[in-house]
């Protein structure tokens, strides 16, 4: 086994895995989208991984950003109503990534 082939399983074995609130996938924290619950009650997308509070995720996947949002599986891993200002937002933060995410890539 060479030594870089060794490197690559012992960095896959550390990946952390999250499970997709919406279609319960589980993947790597790259692939998801994480949400919190912010300690003033509102639910927003985590963008830089530092946002404190009760946290989901979703998949970098439309159909779970709807599925998730608009059939309540958030709020219910969550645990908290989501505001019908803070879906709005959401579905558009949601769309935005997903969108750069595919121009990127
Ligand atoms: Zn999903």
């Amino acid at each position: 086994m060479s030594q870089k082939f060794k490197g690559q399983l012992l960095r896959r074995r550390h990946v952390p895995q999250r499970t997709c609130v919406a279609c319960r996938e589980t993947k790597s924290k790259k692939e998801l989208i994480r949400v919190v619950r912010t300690p003033d009650g509102s639910v927003k997308v985590a963008i830089s991984g530092k946002e404190s509070g009760r946290g989901a995720y979703l998949c970098l996947r439309w159909e779970c950003w709807e599925l998730g949002i608009k059939k309540n599986r958030l709020e219910h891993a969550l645990r908290a109503k989501i505001s019908l200002e803070d879906r709005q937002r959401l579905l558009e933060d949601g769309a935005n990534l997903l969108k750069r995410c595919f121009v990127e890539s």
